[in-house]
């Protein structure tokens, strides 16, 4: 996949469009996702214009990654969710439904959250 500049978080990161933002760093923005899962549901994205969580891993540098984590960290930690718990997540590809095709992490909690997914196997392609 190559980066579509006119992707909706493209468009959030240049200020375009607005988002609820809920923490930022030199190499990552967080806020709201727009239909939350959960009671909490935040979207951490890099700053750099990486596809897909494979993308990110292989071609960001080590200060974007661990900027980016970090943000993960804080995010979860800004919400309240050290003590309860929250679930990470990131969906790269067809297969895992990733609709935006900017790298994103979800943090959701606030919460139980069940069972980690639904048991899957090669039937349902
Ligand atoms: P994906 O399926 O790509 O992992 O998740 C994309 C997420 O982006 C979805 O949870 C969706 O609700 C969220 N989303 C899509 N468009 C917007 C938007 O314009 N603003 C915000 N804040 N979230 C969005």
């Amino acid at each position: 996949m190559t980066y579509d500049p006119e992707n909706i978080f493209a468009k959030i990161l240049r200020g375009e469009i607005p988002c609820s933002k809920v923490y930022e760093n030199d190499h990552a923005l967080a806020f709201e996702d727009i239909n939350p899962l959960a009671p909490v549901h935040i979207l951490i994205i890099p700053k750099g214009a990486y596809v897909s969580s494979a993308d990110f891993t292989n071609q960001a540098t080590d200060p974007e990654i661990a900027g980016f984590m970090r943000a993960c960290g804080e995010v979860a930690t800004r919400k309240g969710l050290d003590a309860t718990g929250y679930r990470m997540l990131s969906n790269h590809g067809v297969d895992a439904h990733q609709d935006v095709p900017h790298y994103h992490v979800h943090v959701i909690g606030g919460c139980d959250l069940g069972g980690m997914m639904k048991k899957a196997t090669s039937a349902n392609r």
